[in-house]
């Protein structure tokens, strides 16, 4: 049985998806699988994977084809997330997405001329676009930021810090949330930037982290950057909403890297308890070890089954939004708390092996913890799940 994939499901996939799948499949276990770990200890990746997944339409997924996008629905990001998740290496994927938070704000707020000059160069691999949202202070309450803009003739004037940011070592263009009314401390003074990479007086310093070694995470500080005015995204001091909007998809994306991470150490473990015999029998026939591995298989199939359905009813509008936010935020939580359950069962029953890096299950366990933070951390998404349901 391939714990990595649920039987065929023609209601929600496609020929067209599975057709995917199987290029994205062939590619990660030749071209990423074989390298993650020297990656890893490296913490980089090449900069040229970029182009290369950009070839294979990854990049472009749901973006205008004037862009050089390849429009689709939601079950094509599905489709990379559970291909990305064999690789076992979260860091690489995060790096190699960092675009799917960034340009979505330029897409739907900016102006003809900022799309033309950002977007197609990183659809096709060859710019690396990050979001700069959180800072020191605070990452949660987004409507708290205190990075500056102060508008000086046909420039904005930038001050302050951003933190954790993904690929914001590497980033040629960064989507920053900045605040243009210093009146305003909450929401309504909040707009989105887009500042360059060679912008002088932006300073970028790399994060020693917990996982996702391969991942560029950076800590950025701008002294007074001249930013043209022309790179603002959409109106000012209406940034909070345009940095919101994109959470849907993002969420989902997460829940269904949880599970899939989730299966991978189930994978793992299924074929290490086979293997694996102690005072004459093989572990996968103690009932003991049996139970944990059922125990997995339950969590991951509830998580996988339930983002499916959440993705159907997001991409036909099926629900009320604020049910359906709601019901994504706990999704995300769901399926994160597989991924990590999966990955402490998993270790364990590897024994030694388990805590040795080289192991996906070992890298895992490092990882899960990012999960359960970006993108919105578990106390925030229960938070937001129960103002969504009016509770
Ligand atoms: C590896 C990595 C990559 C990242 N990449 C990016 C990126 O590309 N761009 C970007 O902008 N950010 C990025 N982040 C930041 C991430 O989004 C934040 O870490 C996250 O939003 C939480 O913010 P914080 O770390 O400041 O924690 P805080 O907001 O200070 O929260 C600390 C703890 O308190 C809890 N908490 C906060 N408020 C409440 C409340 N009201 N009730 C109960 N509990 C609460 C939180 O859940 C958390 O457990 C990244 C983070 C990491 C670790």
């Amino acid at each position: 049985m391939d714990f990595l994939e649920a039987p065929p499901l023609p209601f929600y996939f496609t020929p067209e998806h599975e057709q995917f799948r199987a290029t994205l499949r062939s590619f990660i276990s030749r071209e990423i699988s074989p390298h993650v770990a020297e990656w890893d200890e490296a913490e980089t990746f090449p900069r040229e994977l970029y182009a290369r997944i950009a070839a294979l339409g990854v990049q472009g997924l749901g973006y205008p084809e004037a862009y050089g996008g390849t429009p689709c629905d939601v079950f094509h990001n599905i489709v990379v997330a559970e291909e990305f998740a064999r690789c076992g290496a979260g860091g690489l994927q995060a790096s190699l997405n960092s675009h799917s938070i960034a340009l979505p704000p330029i897409l739907r707020a900016g102006s003809e001329v900022l799309k033309a000059r950002v977007i197609p160069p990183v659809l096709a691999g060859q710019k690396i676009a990050a979001l700069a949202v959180t800072e020191p202070s605070g990452g949660s309450d987004v409507a708290a930021l205190r990075t500056t803009a102060v508008r000086d003739g046909d420039h904005y004037v930038v001050n302050g810090e951003k933190t954790f940011i993904t690929s914001g070592m590497r980033a040629d263009f960064i989507t920053t949330a900045v605040r243009t009314n210093p009146a305003n401390k909450g929401a309504g003074g909040i707009s989105v930037l887009v500042i360059d990479g060679d912008t002088p007086g932006l300073s970028r310093t790399s994060l020693k982290k917990m996982g996702w070694w391969s991942s560029d995470t950076a800590h950025l500080r701008f002294d007074n950057c001249r930013v043209p005015a022309s790179n603002l995204v959409g109106v000012e001091n209406e940034g909070f909403k345009t940095i919101m909007n994109n959470f849907n998809t993002e969420r989902l994306f997460m829940a269904a890297l949880g599970y899939s991470f989730a299966a991978v150490c189930l994978e793992e473990a299924v074929d290490w308890t086979r293997q694996r015999t102690t005072f004459g029998v093989p572990l996968s026939e103690r009932q003991v070890v049996r139970h944990k591995l059922m125990d997995m298989a339950m969590r991951i199939e509830a998580s996988r089954t339930l983002v499916y359905d959440l993705a159907y009813r997001f991409e036909h509008k099926l629900d009320d939004p604020a049910r359906l936010v709601a019901r994504i935020c706990l999704a995300k939580v769901q399926a994160t708390q597989a991924m990590q359950f999966c990955a402490d069962q998993a270790v364990q029953l590897l024994g030694g092996m388990g805590f040795m890096r080289g192991t996906r299950s070992e890298r895992i366990y490092r990882e899960v913890k990012v999960m359960m933070i970006g993108g919105g951390s578990e106390e925030i998404m229960k938070d937001l799940a129960a103002r969504q349901l009016g509770r």
